[in-house]
């Protein structure tokens, strides 16, 4: 089975919070099918992170909660805090000096889960200094993080999507 993933190239929360598509009875759960879930995982986080999938579908469900409530601007639900906060206390990073001649350079090895590196990457989206949105594509439930411009769609096909719908209502 060779499921299209929905991935955006975004930060891992973002992906994470983007493997439940849609709403009502046609939504899509790509974490629900562990082999899928597994490939997820190693294309987001890296080959070697251990993949616990009910540990990431409960963070999916905090992350997603968090999302729309900072999009909304209104506060954060104290128990999706937690539950990110107990996730990312699970992940290790170590820093290490890589010499090449007289040039050295850092490179930072994580270890832990997948679902601890995806709550450390919720705490650095939900922290850092580009907004988050959802996508305006009709139906579309997508999020990603506005690092440029005034980006209103998760990618081109959506946009497309958009200007169909304008373009049919205006013919009404
Ligand atoms: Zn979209």
């Amino acid at each position: 089975m060779d499921e299209d993933l929905p991935l955006l190239g975004e930060p891992p929360a973002i992906e994470l919070a983007n493997t439940w598509y849609g709403e009502g009875p046609s939504a899509h759960d790509f974490l629900a099918n562990v082999e899928v879930a597994r490939r997820w995982a190693s294309l987001v986080v890296g080959g070697d992170a251990h993949v616990d999938v009910a540990a990431l579908t409960e963070l999916r469900a905090a992350v997603r909660a968090l999302f729309v409530a900072k999009i909304d601007g209104s506060s954060l639900d104290p128990e999706a805090v937690s539950v990110v906060n107990r996730h990312a206390a699970e992940a290790h990073a170590s820093i290490s000096l890589r010499v090449v001649g007289a040039a050295a350079s850092s490179a930072v090895t994580f270890r832990g889960g997948a679902a601890a590196r995806v709550a450390t990457s919720c705490v650095e989206v939900l922290t850092g200094p580009d907004p988050i949105r959802q996508c305006e594509g009709p139906g579309c439930t997508m999020f990603f993080v506005q690092d440029h411009g005034r980006r209103r769609f998760c990618y081109e096909g959506c946009s497309h999507r958009a200007r169909q719908r304008r373009y049919a209502r205006s013919q009404r």
